[in-house]
């Protein structure tokens, strides 16, 4: 996002307590490292992740999330915070209503994780998380 990603604008919100991190980063792990370092998004404009448009799945954004180094990480802290708007992770802000459902009905951060990103090695894998 030239040279910031929204974390670094706007901070961390307050994390959502009633979801279950099973499996996903911790808090501390979330917060301590510095994934966002790596972000793929710091090198483009960042309306392709934050504007209307961005709800359409065809977003450019989307293939750029995918092949970012620290994808888990930022899906995870979209998950954990709530972030209702704009492209993380590689989702579209509906598709993380659906998986926001999904933790709601008591699936674990992990196993919401392993389903996006592919395998539950790389939703849990600490290169993923960024951890420093
Ligand atoms: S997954 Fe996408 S939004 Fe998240 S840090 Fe990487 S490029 Fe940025």
């Amino acid at each position: 996002m030239t040279g910031a990603t929204a974390i670094e604008r706007d901070g961390y919100g307050t994390p959502q307590r009633w979801v279950d991190r099973t499996g996903g980063p911790t808090l501390d792990e979330l917060h301590a490292s510095r994934w966002h370092h790596r972000a793929a998004c710091r090198d483009w404009p960042a309306y392709l992740w934050t504007d209307d448009y961005t709800h359409a799945q065809t977003s450019p954004a989307i293939p750029i999330c995918e092949e970012c180094p620290v994808r888990g990480a930022c899906l995870a802290s979209a998950l954990v915070y709530g972030d209702e708007y704009g492209i993380y992770g590689g989702t579209t802000a509906s598709e993380r209503a659906r998986l926001t459902r999904r933790l709601r009905h008591g699936e674990t951060l992990g196993a919401v994780l392993a389903a996006v990103l592919g395998s539950p090695e790389r939703a849990s894998s600490r290169a993923d998380r960024g951890a420093a």
